[in-house]
């Protein structure tokens, strides 16, 4: 018997929204998600228990209600082009009117209502100066809500969504009930069931390696994405103050002199902390960053990620990125690596007296050792020149005492063909959204993508 109108797998910005909406239009929803509530999400390490990931069954940071958005640095990024592939399903104007929508409910539940939108003087001598340099700056609007914040904002949509719909949490969904060509459910992994007129699948790039295992059961068709294997770098405050005061984060792509590879900067946290992420699936831990409204390191962190298109034969970019990051968690015994960048180009592990000296102190444990072991000699030869030519902007971000921490990786390498509303075309009553599906990479993207499939179901 059908008990729901919409059963939604994760609770991430994607599903979460599209429960909002559904719930919105009368529409009887149920949620579920393998993760634990905001107030029972808390990584050890963040807590002072540990030093290191002790690779939790759940991951507080990429898992659980808000998704991995609840435990990110929760900047909204509201300007179209930037956060995933949503344009292309529904065109840019749709897209700017749902970025709206999405903020504007981000903001009503408590988001700080002031923005970042770099038009000054310094933004233009910067863009200026970074073009000299091969680089293109792209100006984002930014609204940034800090992941303390973000907890909370995330907590009253739960507060508000959970006398609405039915949630249920630590239950991972084993797999999707398909009869007769229709999506008629979910099976948890203790074997009970809920079944619903429609499944939306928002699952993030955690459930990324559980979804292409359904994918692959039911026959959909994928087109693989390029992958982003990079680290994440660690520098004083006081290197990119000037344009994070303008910027929040400088959004830059560069083209490497060597290699003529893609990379661009990602995730820029202004006096944040360096995280550590567990991928449950793939039992490895990466490195990630976020920053928090109210306490201040006196370090901003950013990715370096360089963006790879594999050819045919070789059809396995996850496999590819995760065996990357495996190298370095089995250098780093189980951790990730921290590596001075002057040792990085000097040929030589970093050892912790070394770090010690330098002028950064880390804000994440990590293990002093040496990247050159972990990435290919392309990717570590970009990132080293990616910030050489950051130092016409950031002068002294390609100091020896530069952090960088490794491997982060991101793993939405995959990318369902599905229809503009985001139906899987050949499933009836199937939805795929958010990072998982890879039509998304950021919050507010994963957000709106929710909110075109909930009114796509409600449309009928
Ligand atoms: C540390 C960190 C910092 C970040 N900072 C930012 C930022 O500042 N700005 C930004 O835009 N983006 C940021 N991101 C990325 C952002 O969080 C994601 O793009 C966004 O959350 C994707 O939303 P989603 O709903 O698609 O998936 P997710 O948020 O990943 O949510 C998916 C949910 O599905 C659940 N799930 C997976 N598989 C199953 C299953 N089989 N059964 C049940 N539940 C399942 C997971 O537990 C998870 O809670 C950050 C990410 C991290 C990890």
């Amino acid at each position: 018997m059908t008990n729901y109108d919409a059963v939604i797998v994760g609770a991430g910005p994607a599903g979460i929204f599209a429960a909002a909406e559904l719930v919105e239009s009368g529409k009887k929803v149920f949620i579920a998600d393998k993760g634990r509530l905001i107030s029972e999400r808390q990584c050890p390490i963040a807590a002072g228990q540990v030093r290191s990931c002790v690779n939790c069954d759940s991951c507080a940071v990429v898992s659980g209600w808000g998704g991995a958005g609840s435990a990110s640095d929760g900047k909204l990024t509201l300007t179209a082009g930037f956060g995933g592939n949503l344009e292309e399903y529904i065109g840019r104007v749709a897209l700017c009117s749902l970025i709206d929508r999405v903020d504007e409910a981000f903001v009503r539940f408590g988001a700080d209502p002031h923005y970042y939108e770099a038009g000054g003087e310094t933004a233009r001598d910067a863009i200026r100066r970074a073009a000299q340099a091969g680089l293109r700056i792209l100006p984002a609007r930014i609204r940034h809500i800090g992941t303390d914040a973000s907890r909370v904002v995330l907590n009253n949509m739960y507060e508000d969504l959970s006398t609405k719909c039915d949630i249920r949490m630590n239950a991972a969904v084993d797999d999707l009930l398909v009869e007769n060509g229709k999506a008629v459910g979910v099976r948890f992994e203790d074997g009970t069931e809920v079944r619903g007129e429609h499944v939306v699948v928002s699952p993030g790039r955690e459930g990324a390696t559980w979804l292409e295992k359904i994918i692959g059961r039911l026959k959909l068709p994928i087109a693989s994405m390029p992958v982003d294997i990079g680290v994440r770098v660690e520098v004083s405050d006081s290197v990119c103050e000037l344009l994070t005061r303008e910027f929040y984060e400088v959004k830059c792509l560069y083209n490497t002199p060597t290699f003529d590879d893609r990379c661009r900067t990602f995730c820029m946290n202004p006096s944040g902390y360096v995280v550590h992420e567990f991928n449950q699936a793939h039992r490895l831990v990466t490195v990630n960053g976020h920053s928090l409204k109210n306490k201040k390191s006196g370090n901003t962190n950013f990715a370096i990620l360089v963006t790879k298109n594999f050819t045919q034969p070789f059809s396995d970019p996850i496999g590819y990125a995760t065996h990357v990051a495996k190298l370095a968690n089995m250098l780093a015994g189980g951790s990730v690596l921290v590596q001075r960048l002057g040792d990085l180009r000097d040929g030589r592990r970093s050892t912790q007296a070394r770090i010690d000296r330098g002028m950064v102190e880390p804000t994440a444990s990590a293990q002093p050792g040496d990247l050159s072991l972990v990435l290919p000699h392309r990717y570590v030869m970009d990132i080293v020149e990616f910030l050489d030519a950051l130092n016409q902007i950031m002068p002294g971000v390609n100091h020896s005492d530069t952090l960088l921490y490794g491997v982060e990786i991101k793993l939405y390498s995959l990318r369902l063909e599905l229809e503009k509303n985001l139906a899987v075309p050949s499933i009836g009553g199937l939805w795929m959204i958010g990072d998982g599906a890879g039509v998304s990479r950021g919050i507010v993207q994963a957000a709106a993508s929710g909110v075109v499939a909930a009114r796509a179901i409600a449309l009928g």
